[in-house]
C-alpha cells in the first residue's frame, strides 16, 4: 500500500504518483491490480464472479491508517441501482476519491459496510472484485507498449476484431488508423506521444473491452480543445451505457445528466437528489456549489 499511502488528493493523483514513483510505467497496471489485501477478510468466495452492479454503502466510516484520529468519511449511506449514473460533487478534500477508493478495497473500513449485489465486498475476492470494475482516471498515463497492448490490457485474449470494435466505440479508431503502424504503434517515452484526449480514448477503449458492470470515472478538470472534448464525451457516454457508473464529476453537463447527485462535504453526504430536485433549494449547498464552480448567477 505504499503508493496509496503516499498519495494525498484524488484518484488521478493516486495513479499519477504510482507512475512517477515507479519510473517503469509498464509495471503500474500490474501493481494497481495487486495491492495488498486488506487484513480482515473473512473468506474468499466468488470465482468468476459476474456482478450486475447494485451498490450499497451502509453507514461507512473511514480514517486513513496514517491519520487514524481524523474521520475522513462519516456515516456515508447511499444506494445505486444497476445501470444508474451517480455523480459525486463537492469541494476539494471532501472525500469523493476516498469513497471510490473504498469500493475497490484499497483500504479497510473503520465502520459500516459496502455491498455489491447484496454481497459485502470483504467477502469478495479482490481479483474478482477488480475484474468487475473499470476505471478511467483524470490523467491517463499509458504504459510504454503498443496501442494494441494498452487496449487489450484487462482482456489479454481479446481478438483483433474485439480490439478494433472497442477502438471504434471509443472514438479512437480514426487516429489509430492514421498512424503507419496502426495498432502496433508504440506509445509513451520511446514512441509516439499521444494527446491527452487520445490517451483518454485509449483508456476508454480498454474499459469497453474489459466490459465491467461497474465504472469509476474521474472526470478531467483541465479542459481539452473542444473537438477532442466532444469525442471524449461521446466515448464516455458509449462506455457508460448499461453500466453502473460513479463519476467524480467536474462538468455541469455530466452532473445534469446523472440519475443521482451526491453532494459530499466534510466526509458526509450533505444533499442527494437529481439536478432538478437539488436546484430547487436555492440556498442549498448544491446550488451554491454550482454558482461557485460554474459561476452561474
Ligand atoms: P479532490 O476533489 O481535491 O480530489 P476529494 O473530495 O476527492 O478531493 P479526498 O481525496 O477523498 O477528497 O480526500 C479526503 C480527505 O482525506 C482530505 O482531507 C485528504 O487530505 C485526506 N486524504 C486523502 N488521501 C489520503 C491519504 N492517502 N492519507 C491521508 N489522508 C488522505
Amino acid at each position: 500500500t505504499t503508493f496509496i499511502g503516499a498519495s494525498v488528493g484524488g484518484l488521478g493523483d493516486m495513479y499519477g504518483r504510482v507512475q512517477t514513483s515507479l519510473g517503469a510505467a509498464d509495471r503500474v497496471l500490474e501493481i494497481l491490480d495487486e495491492p495488498e489485501e486488506p487484513t480482515n477478510l473473512t473468506n474468499q468466495i466468488g470465482t468468476a464472479l459476474k456482478v450486475s452492479g447494485n451498490i450499497e454503502y451502509d453507514q461507512v466510516a473511514f480514517s486513513y491508517p496514517t491519520r487514524p484520529d481524523i474521520a475522513v468519511l462519516k456515516d456515508i449511506s447511499f444506494q445505486i441501482q444497476s445501470g444508474e449514473k451517480v455523480a459525486l460533487v463537492g469541494p476539494s478534500g471532501a472525500g469523493k476519491s476516498t469513497i471510490v477508493a473504498l469500493l475497490m478495497k484499497f483500504y479497510n473500513l473503520k465502520g459500516g459496510q459496502i455491498c455489491i449485489d447484496g454481497q459485502d465486498i470483504n467477502h469478495i475476492n479482490l481479483t474478482e472484485l477488480r475484474r468487475n470494475i473499470g476505471i478511467v482516471p483524470q490523467e491517463v498515463l499509458l504504459f510504454g507498449g503498443t496501442i494494441r497492448e494498452n487496449i487489450a490490457y484487462g482482456k489479454p485474449d481479446a481478438t483483433e476484431e474485439e480490439i478494433l470494435q472497442a477502438a471504434k466505440k471509443a472514438n479512437a479508431y480514426q487516429f489509430i488508423q492514421s498512424f503507419p503502424e496502426k495498432l502496433e504503434t508504440v506509445v509513451g517515452e520511446r514512441g509516439i506521444k499521444l494527446s491527452g484526449g487520445q490517451r483518454q480514448r485509449v483508456a476508454i477503449a480498454r474499459a469497453i473491452l474489459k466490459n465491467p458492470a461497474i465504472l469509476i470515472l474521474d472526470e478531467a478538470t483541465s479542459s481539452l480543445d473542444s473537438e477532442s472534448e466532444k469525442l471524449v464525451q461521446q466515448a464516455m457516454d458509449e462506455l457508460m451505457k448499461g453500466r453502473t457508473s460513479i463519476i467524480i464529476a467536474h462538468r455541469l453537463s455530466t452532473i445534469r445528466k446523472a440519475d443521482k447527485i451526491l453532494v459530499i462535504e466534510n466526509g458526509q453526504i450533505a444533499e442527494q437528489g437529481t439536478h432538478e430536485e437539488l436546484s430547487l433549494n436555492e440556498a442549498g449547498l448544491y446550488a451554491n456549489l454550482l454558482r461557485l464552480q460554474f459561476e452561474l448567477s
